[in-house]
């Protein structure tokens, strides 16, 4: 799957990038931060002593702020004019107009010119042992032949072409190589059935595929090449499919495949990158919303890079010469700035995993720790969970000593599980980032840190807002809420560089979702609890989308899949909470009434069903057959009673003077009762 070296590529000169990373750890410990070497552009920020003075600043004087950070950390071809000119009550976000880059330049051809040898990625390869080191030289020439490749194949400026590959170099190249010539990417999670792959590649509209013959993951090998083939069937744009080879194992070929390696070797080692626009299109990402259709999010590219690369330098404390290891796949917003962007863009070392946290067991990643020498770890609350069962000596195992971070995203962490990371993983000595952020965001707005180095951290809560963040809480009539201590709808008063400018294809949905609920502010879906002394603590989703092992999932898009079923005549899906994966998923079906299946009989179809629509982590967890479903007069059906039912509080069942029929909650109790009570004595011996 390797290509040779050749030589190097033309360089793009970046004078900045060796101001990039500053020690500013000697300079703190004498008492307060040295601001300025913390953040050298802070040096010219009146009256930004410390860092509390550094974040306030960030938020009153975003332009300038901003406007600093993208003049030093980013190269332009020609410098932007205009810092923002955004309107959050319109949807319209627009940062660093007027200036042109090129991404691909920013991540690797200013970093060839000072360090080519600099190792760039560490593919650690499901094979524990078998990583594969490409440096910055190697993965410009890699990107740079994709490029000239998509080109020769007509790809060009403005196209969209959709990614369906495991975490390998080779999938950070077609990341850059699109970025290279201006073409957007849409980097689709390998997880995914091939009718969800269709309906992204539809929606996105992309002529191109790239994927793997065969992908290989906790020792097992999984057809990509064979779903992106049924996924095609239906995508009447596709013209050409990209196949790398993963395996050896040769897979079948029609007129519309390319082998990517073998043609990647025809072309030339330098592509001249595309001039583009701060507000063109990097990418889209498509993620679940409370509808039954995911939602294609745009990111563009300047504002997008400045804030993954800003983040990833000051949540984690990275500095040059760090090993960071996010575990996070590709597929997802957190594989995107913290695999890929935000590690590049700072000339970083950045590893890229294939396996999974037990595979070959569950000391797999601390034994990765030991052997690549990872200074940040950057995993989620799910994985976490599941390690603290199988014990302290998979992790005594290993020299962690290595370790100066420890990174939390995508779901809550729970008190245990943080006390474990903390005390176990970091033996007490790794600050734990719970980092809160979403697809929309681009980058992680909440976290522990930056702060200052002896500033607290509480378990289990993401605690402060990120530079240029100003988080707000808002009552159920639309009000902020400016006491602490409180709860409410988690909202940003004022826009970013890193936020999605819209939903490819239906700005109208975008501006609904997340302008209208709160006119003037970017509304999150997510509710928080602010503590007396003004930290946030997210506390989960308002709206009807659950966080399944940190991967998110629409109810709808589930009960979307399940009544397409034709013994179904309706559904209602919930997500109750889960020992390992944080949220399980619960089903309640009504049948059709000429229909008579027996309950595990209907459980293992809708599953198969989901599993080939969607994925198998959106599978149900169980499923329950009920006459009716608890509704409201209007005929909404209440899905907090039926939460409530699964989690067996009963206490918790609130005010039910709004439904329809009250009887239907009783129903749905005892068959509750009844499916728990069956599935119990069939697991005893
Ligand atoms: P995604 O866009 O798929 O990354 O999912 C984002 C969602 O995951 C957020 O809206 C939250 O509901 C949840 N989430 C992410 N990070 C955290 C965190 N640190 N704590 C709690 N929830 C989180």
């Amino acid at each position: 799957m390797w290509l040779r070296c050749g030589c190097a590529s033309k360089c793009v000169a970046s004078s900045l990038s060796r101001r990039f990373f500053r020690s500013y750890f000697h300079a703190l410990g004498r008492g307060r931060c040295n601001v300025a070497a913390f953040m050298p552009e802070a040096a010219g920020f009146q009256g930004v002593s410390d860092h509390s003075a550094l974040q306030d600043f960030s938020v009153s004087n975003s332009e300038s702020f901003w406007a600093a950070a993208a003049r030093q950390r980013l190269s332009w071809i020609s410098p932007f004019h205009t810092v923002q000119d955004c309107d959050l009550s319109r949807g319209k976000i627009k940062w660093f107009e007027g200036g042109k880059l090129n991404v691909s330049v920013n991540c690797l051809d200013r970093h060839v010119h000072t360090c080519p040898e600099r190792v760039a990625l560490i593919w650690e390869r499901d094979e524990p042992g078998s990583e594969v080191k490409v440096t910055y030289r190697q993965l410009l020439e890699m990107t740079c032949r994709l490029g000239n490749l998509l080109k020769r194949h007509g790809v060009k400026k403005g196209d969209c072409v959709t990614i369906y590959m495991p975490p390998c170099p080779l999938a950070v190249a077609s990341m850059l190589a699109c970025a290279r010539i201006g073409a957007a990417h849409n980097v689709v999670f390998a997880g995914f059935s091939a009718e969800a792959l269709a309906e992204r590649i539809r929606d996105a509209q992309s002529s191109t595929v790239i994927t793997v013959n065969q992908a290989v993951r906790g020792g097992k090998v999984i057809e990509l090449k064979k779903t992106v083939d049924a996924a095609v069937h239906s995508c009447p744009t596709v013209q050409q499919v990209f196949v790398a080879m993963r395996t050896e194992h040769p897979v079948a070929m029609t007129a519309r495949d390319v082998l990517m390696e073998e043609e990647m070797l025809k072309e030339d080692v330098v592509c001249e990158p595309a001039v583009m626009d701060s507000e063109d299109i990097l990418f889209l990402l498509y993620t679940s919303g409370s509808t039954g259709k995911p939602k294609g999010l745009v990111h563009t590219q300047a504002g997008y890079l400045l804030y993954a690369a800003l983040t990833h330098r000051y949540v984690f404390s990275y500095h040059d010469g760090d090993v960071f290891g996010c575990v996070a796949d590709i597929g997802w917003i957190t594989g995107h700035s913290y695999s890929v962007y935000g590690p590049l863009a700072n000339g970083g070392t950045t590893v890229l995993f294939e396996s999974t946290p037990i595979y070959p067991d569950p000391g797999r990643y601390w034994e990765m720790v030991q052997r690549l020498k990872i200074n940040q770890f950057y995993g989620a609350p799910t994985a976490i969970r599941l390690l603290l069962k199988y014990g302290d000596h998979w992790v005594h195992k290993y020299d962690r000593s290595t370790l100066k971070t420890l990174g939390s995203v995508g779901e809550p962490i729970n008190t245990e599980a943080w006390e474990w990371y903390h005390s176990v993983v970091g033996d007490g000595r790794c600050p734990v980032v719970d980092t809160w952020w979403q697809t929309e965001t681009g980058g992680i707005c909440i976290t522990p840190r930056p702060s200052d180095p002896d500033a607290e951290i509480v378990p289990g809560m993401a605690m402060r807002p990120f530079f240029g963040i100003k988080p707000v809480l808002m009552d159920t009539e639309g009000k902020v809420l400016s006491s602490n201590h409180t709860s409410g709808a988690l909202c940003i008063s004022q826009p970013w560089p890193g936020m999605a400018r819209t939903i490819h294809n239906n700005h109208q949905r975008f501006i609904e979702t997340y302008c209208q609920p709160h006119p003037g502010y970017f509304f999150t879906g997510d509710g928080a609890y602010r503590s007396k002394e003004g930290y946030y603590q997210i506390t989960g989703r308002l709206d009807d989308v659950i966080n399944v092992s940190g991967h998110r999932i629409g109810t709808a898009e589930i009960e979307d899949v399940l009544n397409q079923c034709s013994a179904v005549a309706e559904s209602a899906v919930i997500g109750y909470s889960h020992d390992i994966k944080g949220q399980g998923v619960y089903a309640f079906v009504v049948l059709k009434t000429s229909e008579d299946i027996q309950e595990a009989d209907l459980s293992l179809q809708l599953n198969d069903m989901v599993s080939k629509k969607i994925a198998k982590y959106a599978c149900p967890d169980g499923v329950q057959l009920v006459q009716r479903l608890p509704k409201t007069r209007s005929g909404k059906i209440m899905r907090r009673v039926l939460r409530k039912v699964v989690e067996r509080d009963l206490n918790g069942l609130g005010d039910l003077s709004t439904l329809d029929d009250p009887a239907a909650v009783q129903e749905i109790i005892e068959g509750h009762r009844e499916l728990s009570s069956k599935q119990q004595q069939q697991q005893q011996p």
